[in-house]
């Protein structure tokens, strides 16, 4: 019984972010939950929280390496990215206009409270600080509307990512940037097959129930071939107290691209 409680409390807390809109009781509940893990041990960039250990996710007890921050509730990869837009692109400084794919609460909840930024959020599905309820293989925005874009693992789940690629080339200005992370296998060439469309089967031959490929290396060259200057930056290129301080991993890349 008291395990079936603690489930549901677990499911409740755990997709808060991909609630609709999320309750007004969800920070409230996840400042309770993360004061049980205050520490000194790891930093979470996204919030600032000082833990000793990251978790499972949600509102789970369980300890995870690299896991979950049980504050703000951001993955490494979160962590990951906001430590390089913090450090290496103009998006704490500058007035800009951000187009934000899919917007990932851990990052968003405080990209919306900075006055320097015009948050525009998107995604096909109406959630937290989504805006607009839009395709992105179909954005109904003027060209050149964006100073800056963030689009974290959202390609690998778009049948066609070319196209969308191109919409956010588009509706990007000229000297502007854009951020794609997606997951990534650095040693085969991209994987797709259209014919594959079962969740089992995407699940098995791409690894998510809702992924439609692997990407490789050549990921690169479909950002190119759209018109992006790429850099690369590898996660395992972190320097390591980096890594042990935000709890980051190696798999993490980001992809940084930008319109001249
Ligand atoms: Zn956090």
């Amino acid at each position: 019984m008291k395990r079936a409680k603690y489930g549901k409390l677990h499911r409740l807390l755990s997709n808060f972010a991909s609630r609709p809109i999320h309750r007004w009781w969800v920070e409230p509940a996840m400042i309770c939950h993360a004061l049980l893990f205050v520490g000194n041990k790891f930093v979470c960039p996204c919030c600032g929280w000082r833990l000793r250990a990251f978790t499972h996710g949600g509102a789970s007890l369980k300890v995870r390496p690299s896991g979950y921050c049980p504050r703000c509730n951001s993955k490494a990869r979160h962590r990951r990215d906001w430590l390089f837009l913090k450090e290496s692109t103009n998006l704490f400084v500058d007035r800009l206009c951000l187009l934000h794919v899919s917007p990932k609460y851990a990052l968003s909840r405080r990209l919306v409270k900075m006055p320097n930024i015009h948050f525009v959020g998107i995604d096909l599905e109406k959630r937290t600080h989504v805006a607009y309820q839009i395709d992105i293989t179909k954005i109904p925005f003027e060209s050149e509307s964006f100073d800056a874009i963030i689009c974290i693992h959202v390609l690998e789940h778009v049948e066609n990512d070319r196209k969308a690629i191109g919409e956010l080339f588009r509706v990007l200005k000229k000297g502007g940037w854009a951020l794609f992370t997606v997951p990534i296998d650095f040693g085969r060439a991209t994987y797709e097959n259209p014919s594959i469309v079962s969740p089992e089967e995407r699940k098995k031959h791409f690894g998510e129930e809702q992924h439609v490929r692997v990407y490789g290396l050549d990921f690169t060259e479909r950002l190119k071939a759209c018109g992006f200057e790429v850099h690369l930056d590898r996660g395992e290129d972190v320097a390591v107290e980096n890594k042990e301080k935000y709890g980051l991993l190696d798999d993490e890349n980001v992809f940084y691209c930008t319109k001249t």
